[in-house]
């Protein structure tokens, strides 16, 4: 435990202790404990840094969910469901939040999760830049001190997982205990749908880190594509074509290109027998036209990249069980949700990129 001291996060790991120590303020021992880490100096560095790396920062990130896990009881991968969840919808309007909630001058944040002046001061509060405990709670705010400063602060890391967990806590513990709450904060099905699942990937997987790709066909097998981004579609009317045709024999192996979960199966008119998964990043990848699945894979269960899902077929462009009306390809796409849209972008770059990087590493396993 020490340990966490010595780094250039010690002012966050103490701000998580006192939130510990406000919940277990029936133990005299952990009231000892964090007047203890209260009197630590401050490094003198100047504070916590800005995170200098990814890595750095996501290991700042779990370290935080873990200590406010310990504290409330709540699994480490709720949080950081939340808080992916906000980073992936959010990206955009991060700065404009940030100026609104009075925290643009403020230091950088380890989280993402940006709770809203009115749910976080109380909706009919006059003061929406409230920090006082008492009229915060007066006016229905969410807004906790988990940093024990005395002040509930939306821009303070500590603050804002501390109330998020006041939250769930009011709902109970079990996984729909926790899906109903998530539903109350947004009242959005999609939001507390991504969550969940979210929180399913982090869970099953135990880290963070889950940015590992692979092309969706066996590298140097039969296939060939080019990229078709945006090119007519010659059924179901004027369409832009929103993905890469893969042409490859009736047959071959279909991959995940991503660490995911299964969101979508079944029949479409347009995609025949398909198949949704949901990245980390919130991208749905789409995979359509199949000749069928993996038999052992059900909506909600969670793969990784390379793994079998299908085979390629030419399903599809009419009732369930047409085929043939053109010749076998995966059609491949990707779709980023902005929590209002999903919107399509072009996944000939990235499948060029994945393509490029199975084959580096067969090169090198050769060498080997
Ligand atoms: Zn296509």
């Amino acid at each position: 435990m020490l340990a966490l001291f010595t780094n250039h996060y010690t002012r966050r790991t103490l701000l998580c202790m006192s939130a510990a120590a406000l919940l277990w303020s029936g133990s005299p021992a952990v009231h000892a404990n964090a007047a203890r880490y209260h009197t630590l100096p401050e490094l003198k560095s100047g504070g916590p840094a800005a995170p200098d790396s990814k890595e750095t920062a996501a290991a700042a990130r779990k370290e935080l969910f873990e200590q406010m896990s310990a504290a409330t009881g709540i699994p480490w991968f709720r949080f950081a469901a939340i808080d992916q969840y906000e980073r992936s919808v959010a990206k955009k309007k991060t700065k404009s939040d940030a100026a609104e909630t009075g925290t643009a001058a403020a230091k950088p944040r380890v989280t993402g999760i940006i709770i809203p002046a009115p749910v976080w001061s109380g909706p009919l509060n006059p003061d929406q830049n409230d920090k006082l405990q008492d009229s915060i709670s007066f006016f229905g705010g969410l807004g906790r001190d988990g940093s024990g400063d005395g002040k509930a602060d939306p821009g303070n890391d500590a603050d804002v997982l501390y109330s998020m967990a006041s939250h769930l806590l009011k709902y109970g513990d079990s996984a729909s205990d926790f899906n109903i709450a998530i539903w109350e904060y947004y009242h959005n099905g999609r939001a507390a749908q991504r969550v969940s699942q979210f929180a399913k990937l982090y869970e099953h997987f135990g880290r963070l880190d889950l940015s590992g790709s692979a092309f969706p066909l066996p590298i140097g097998t039969n296939y060939s594509y080019r990229s078709t981004w945006g090119t007519g579609r010659s059924w179901g009317g004027a369409r832009i074509h929103e993905g890469t045709d893969l042409f490859a024999p009736h047959g071959l192996t279909v991959r995940s290109t991503c660490f995911g979960i299964v969101e979508t199966k079944g029949w479409n008119r347009y995609g025949g027998w398909r198949i949704g998964i949901r990245d980390i990043e919130n991208r749905y990848h789409y995979y359509a036209h199949l000749m069928g699945y993996e038999k052992t894979l059900k909506r909600g269960d969670i793969v990784a990249p390379g793994q079998t899902i299908g085979w390629v077929g030419s399903s599809g462009y009419g009732s369930p069980g047409t085929q043939g009306k053109f010749p076998p390809h995966l059609h491949y796409g990707i779709y980023r949700d902005r929590g209002i849209t999903e919107w399509a972008f072009d996944p000939y770059p990235l499948l060029k990129q994945w393509e490029n990087q199975e084959y580096r590493q067969l090169r090198k396993n050769k060498k080997k």
